[in-house]
């Protein structure tokens, strides 16, 4: 692909309208729909086309812009609010974070994570973890946080699904002109484009820099697809969870000593290092060699970096759990241990489960735990399996206390709340709703708003969903060469007043995409029910490795189009960020069926419960917390079996019961004026409790105040 670069400076705007360009390169536009629709005013099919402004911005032809600058000044005094809004966030005359720490005089928080979900136009995320990290990011700019994130700038990101017309995944992946996104190249004081390099067994490989704007923080994103390399060595940041081992370690050390020189070129002294799961644990071992090569030794290095490290676990799965052979892992580390003038046997020992165990793997979980301070899951009940985990590497600690704390995830709110729904809350509760984030009582306010109100927001969000399964049906049927007779019956598919559920995750085995199959007949009756039907829409992505995935994606694909449900479940390809938000926006309830308690936290049914879709849960996660008795159903009574038969069972038996007895009347019965009044009860029951306490602003507050503060992490646990 011929590659032309292109900077910001050379996209030519209007002057009277110049400040666009600055708007298009920082992603504040992505959480701020006045910012949206003033780009799509400026053409609207481009701007559905790509989703992405710096792109309208090359494509839109000049004498365009005569017609808007003139146009009666609407456009012109839309840019200006916009503008306007825009430096007010950007320059505030306090943030949250000057209020709480008026005082903090420390460094920057360095966030480190393989992936960044943002939005849609950026593909450098796969799914929960990114997205995630995207949430985190944008809600440490709202706050004014002293924050700056490291990752990945992935050539090709990760794969987008397209399923055949067998029900087989196929992996596409598709190359992103940098040039073209709203990134651009960090350049160094020199005004150079940075680069930094990174020793690996064959020579130092090179990566750019490239800067991605959330607000007031900016992400500093690796790229080693660049003419310095070896063309061996470009791909390494290609793909996001590439499939080959050494290749992946190759990514790994990229991203945590690369990422480290990055901070020290840039000459930023952060005062927390926050590793999002072990993808990123090498940073700890760059650090050392620094401290080292500055004269401390081993001892006095391992302690300065372990007080300013914490180290996020994201997941008690063991394939999310990084592991590498210990072969491999020597002959990547050799070097490092070299430069650090130890043997090479230290820096393994470092990433060693066991004491005894000479065979167990080299794990960057065992790495990140072991050179942070302090360590934490994502939801409570997480926090206590990871403690179960990982006690053992805890000297003196048993799993009963609890080494592994928590921080409960949230979602960025202003990302996930969908059009009507936040005008509604705007109307009713007030334009100051962002600053009330964490606010239980301005939230609770949600239960004084109309019924009919909100049952009109909700199903024109759910009018919004349907047209876009439609669309991408069609578009998916049309290449299966599908008949215009079924085209036809595509186009009408989805009924927006029956009852519709949402599943949509990646389809690893353990969140159980099938569990609602197991008695088939039952699940017949409850989707058929001639009075009070429903509908389930499937969407996910198996890991291209993972081969039961796909299976679960043909399955429910066969189940959707080629059986007797066939109108009543629908499977939508390729979940990404924009499917998503369309999904928690749109449906009615939010089922989560994982095999307890491998759900770490869970984040996509805090955001359809913010959207006034009650959560159909096992007890996994982040649901224990948020689960009151009236704000959505638990499914099954928390029993743990050892056989997993036995549990598929009773969980399954559970969800017939509760849709049979509870959801599918609640939806139904009792309406007045069309409206149904307990469903609206379960509807804002829900948003008012789940908003405010599972926000990523709380979250992020949490960070702050447990972790990032205190200015060692461990002398603020003693
Ligand atoms: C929120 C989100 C997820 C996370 O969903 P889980 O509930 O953790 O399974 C995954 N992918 C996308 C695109 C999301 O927006």
């Amino acid at each position: 692909m011929a590659i032309e670069p292109i900077s910001a400076a050379d996209i030519k705007v209007p002057s009277e309208v110049s400040r666009l360009r600055d708007l298009a390169y920082n992603l504040w536009w992505s959480w701020t729909p006045r910012a949206r629709r003033l780009f799509s005013s400026i053409n609207a099919e481009l701007w559905a086309y790509y989703r992405n402004p710096v792109q309208l911005l090359i494509n839109i032809e000049p004498h365009q812009w005569e017609r808007l600058i003139s146009n009666g000044g609407a456009f012109m005094s839309d840019y200006r609010r916009v503008i306007r809004d825009f430096d007010k966030y950007m320059n505030p005359e306090t943030t949250p974070f000057q209020t709480l720490y008026p005082d903090y005089q420390g460094g920057a928080v360095a966030y480190f994570s393989t992936e960044f979900g943002i939005h849609e136009c950026l593909g450098i995320y796969s799914g929960g973890l990114g997205v995630l990290s995207g949430d985190h990011a944008k809600a440490a700019s709202d706050m004014g946080l002293p924050f700056i994130g490291i990752g990945i700038l992935y050539r090709k990101g990760y794969f987008h699904q397209s399923v055949d017309s067998d029900g087989d995944q196929d992996h596409v992946f598709s190359d992103f002109d940098f040039y073209r996104l709203p990134i651009s190249p960090l350049q160094s004081s020199t005004g150079r484009n940075l680069v930094v390099s990174v020793n690996l067994p064959w020579g130092d490989v090179h990566a750019r820099v490239w800067q991605l704007r959330v607000g007031r923080v900016n992400l500093y994103l690796l790229d080693t697809d660049i003419l310095e390399n070896n063309p061996a060595d470009r791909p390494i940041t290609s793909q996001l969870y590439v499939r080959g081992r050494s290749m992946r370690l190759c990514q790994e050390l990229v991203l945590g000593v690369g990422g480290a020189r990055v901070l020290h070129e840039l000459g930023v002294e952060p005062a927390v290092w926050h590793m999002n799961e072990g993808h990123s644990a090498f940073l700890s071992i760059e650090r050392m060699r620094e401290y080292m090569a500055g004269g401390l030794t081993w001892d006095e290095a391992r302690e300065n970096v372990v007080n300013s490290t914490l180290f996020t676990t994201h997941t008690p799965v063991p394939a999310g759990n990084e592991v590498f052979d210990f072969g491999l892992a020597e002959k990547y580390l050799r070097h490092h241990a070299q430069a650090m003038n130890v043997d090479v046997g230290r820096l393994l020992e470092l990433g060693k489960s066991y004491p005894e165990g000479g065979s167990q793997p080299f794990n960057l979980t065992t790495l990140g735990i072991r050179m942070s301070a302090r360590t934490n899951g994502v939801s409570k009940l997480h926090g206590e399996v990871a403690s179960h985990m990982w006690h053992h590497l805890f000297p003196g600690k048993s799993a009963e206390d609890l080494p592994i704390e928590y921080v409960t995830n949230g979602v960025h709110v202003a990302t996930w709340l969908g059009h009507d729904i936040r005008t509604l809350v705007e109307e009713e509760l007030g334009n100051d709703w962002n600053e009330n984030l964490t606010n239980q009582t301005f939230w609770g306010r949600i239960r004084e708003i109309d019924n009919q109100d909100l049952w009109d927001a909700h199903n024109n969000q759910k009018d919004r969903l349907i047209r876009l399964v439609r669309s991408r049906l069609l578009e998916q049927f049309a290449r299966h060469g599908k008949s215009p007779d079924d085209m036809r019956e595509i186009a009408s598919v989805l009924d927006p007043n029956v009852l519709t559920i949402g599943f949509a995750r990646r389809f690893a085995t353990y969140k159980r995409a099938g569990l609602i199959f197991q008695d088939y007949e039952r699940l017949r009756a409850i989707l058929k029910n001639a009075d009070m039907p429903v509908q389930i829409i499937f969407s996910g992505k198996a890991h291209p490795a993972d081969m039961p995935g796909q299976e679960l994606v043909r399955n429910i694909f066969n189940i959707a189009f080629h059986s007797d449900l066939r109108g009543h479940v629908v499977f939508l390809e390729d979940y990404e960020i924009r499917v998503a938000r369309h999904l928690v926006q749109g449906v009615d309830i939010w089922l989560n069926t994982p095999r307890r308690p491998r759900e770490a936290s869970g984040t996509s049914g805090m955001k359809a419960a913010m959207n006034g879709a009650p959560n159909l849960s096992i007890s996994d996660g982040w649901w224990p917390e948020a689960y009151n008795g009236k704000n959505g159903w638990v499914i099954s009574d928390g029993r743990d079996f050892d056989n997993e038969e036995m549990q598929d069972y009773e969980d399954s038996s559970s969800f017939y019961d509760l849709m049979e007895k509870e959801v599918v009347p609640a939806y139904y019965q009792h309406r007045e004026n069309g409206v149904p009044v307990k469903w609206l009860d379960l509807m804002k029951e829900s948003m008012a409790t789940i908003t405010p306490a599972f926000s990523a602003a709380r979250m992020i507050e949490e960070y702050a105040r447990d972790y990032y503060m205190p200015v060692t992490l461990r002398e603020h646990q003693a």
